[in-house]
């Protein structure tokens, strides 16, 4: 298959560990089916996405043109994060010069850890921001987390870039051509939901798409983290780096959902220089957004799977906010969770919180 010239996100690359290798095997063979079939059932249905995913390769999903920028590790963090901003890119992988290897990434999360982390106040400039190296982020930062870069081979299958992605709790997959070593793409959710989108409609349609969200359960539908509109920035950082949840929606004081702030608009900080103000509150940090999505993207327990995946592929947003006839936040339909559901649930794997949450498993 061609590769198909969509929005661009980013693109990426490394070595495949022994643990995805290992993967790989399986679900080339017949492992995973007798798990899957024992998981799922007997409706044939339950496994079209995963086979869907088990038989396109990573590289289908790579645009035909897109942007990648990579930082030298040496790069002072301020200037690379006001190179995503001034690129228009969300993340970038990280080159050793002195290992000549690519080392990890540098993402929005990495920004909102060195914000919480070292702001104390408006009044002071934060100085590990303004001086630090990449390179002297990464050797405080890796204590705690993360210390290799996870990237995928072109050759691997949609099925186990998903794996990874959801397993290692990242949002960038790079893509990395193990000849050259290079880097050829970064593989998001959002890219793998967009080509299911696209190619998906040359498959059959499973029945379980017309099953209502509360009769599938797929999300996150108890302890919603969420943030109040009179909160400050800072509380909002305190939350991702505490809850480490990928968006909040914003509420007002009867609890009704007036905005969503997702780490990706953290960045605008930078594109704003503001970030030594972190006292302002939700409400003026969202007004100030450069660009964002107009309102709050919803979705009802009544609704059906389609409707949801529709939405949310069409809007090219991370999640859906789950709320009531009054607007009151019930729960996140995120990228994560359909791909759980619809990709590795049938092949018996749970990575995310999902059976602790007493969800999905589709189709039966
Ligand atoms: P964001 O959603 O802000 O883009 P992620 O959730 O992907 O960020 O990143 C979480 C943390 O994991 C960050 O510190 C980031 O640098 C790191 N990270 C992200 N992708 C990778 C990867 N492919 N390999 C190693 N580390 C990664
Ligand atoms: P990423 O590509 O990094 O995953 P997100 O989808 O989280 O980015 O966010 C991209 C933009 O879309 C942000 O401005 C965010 O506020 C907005 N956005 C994401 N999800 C929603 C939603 N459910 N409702 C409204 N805006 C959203
Ligand atoms: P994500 O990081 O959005 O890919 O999602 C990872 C998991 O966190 C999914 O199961 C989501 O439903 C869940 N999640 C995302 N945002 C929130 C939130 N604000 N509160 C609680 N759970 C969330």
């Amino acid at each position: 298959m061609e590769p198909f010239p969509e929005v661009p996100l980013f693109e990426m690359d490394q070595e495949e560990d022994e643990e995805e290798e290992v993967l790989s095997m399986k679900s080339r063979g017949g492992m995973f089916a007798v798990h899957a079939f024992a998981a799922g059932g007997t409706d044939p249905d339950t496994f079209i996405y995963m086979n869907f995913m088990k038989t396109h390769r990573c590289y289908d999903a790579i645009p035909t043109s897109s942007k990648l920028v990579i930082f030298d590790t040496t790069l002072q963090v301020k200037k690379a994060f006001f190179a995503l901003v001034a690129n228009g890119v969300r993340a970038a992988p990280l080159w050793d010069s002195k290992l000549q290897s690519f080392v990890g990434m540098l993402t929005i999360t990495d920004f909102i850890n060195i914000l919480h982390r070292y702001y104390k106040s408006p009044l002071v400039q934060i100085y590990e921001l303004e001086e630090h190296k990449i390179e002297t982020w990464r050797e405080i930062y890796l204590q705690y987390s993360v210390n290799q870069l996870i990237s995928i081979t072109p050759d691997s299958s949609l099925f186990d870039a998903i794996y990874s992605l959801l397993k290692n709790k990242i949002h960038r997959l790079p893509i990395i051509d193990p000849a050259s070593g290079n880097v050829l793409y970064i593989l998001t959710h959002k890219r793998i939901l967009k080509f299911l989108h696209i190619f998906g409609s040359m498959i059959p349609k499973p029945r379980f798409l017309q099953k209502t969200l509360s009769e599938v359960a797929i999300g996150t539908f108890d302890r919603i983290a969420t943030v109040q509109e009179s909160a400050s920035v800072y509380d909002a950082l305190s939350i991702f780096v505490e809850r480490r949840v990928s968006a909040l929606p914003v509420v007002n004081k009867q609890g009704k959902v007036v905005a969503l702030y997702s780490r990706f608009d953290v960045i605008n900080l930078a594109a704003q220089k503001n970030y030594n103000n972190l006292n302002m509150t939700m409400q003026e940090a969202i007004s100030s957004r450069a660009c964002c999505v107009e309102g709050v993207l919803k979705c009802y327990p009544h609704e059906t799977l389609e409707t949801v995946i529709d939405r949310i592929a069409k809007a090219e947003v991370h999640r859906l906010v789950l709320v009531d006839r009054d607007d009151v936040v019930r729960g996140i339909v995120s990228l994560s969770d359909l791909l759980q559901a619809l990709v590795l649930g049938p092949a018996g794997i749970y990575e995310r919180s999902s059976l602790q949450d007493g969800l999905k498993q589709v189709g039966n």
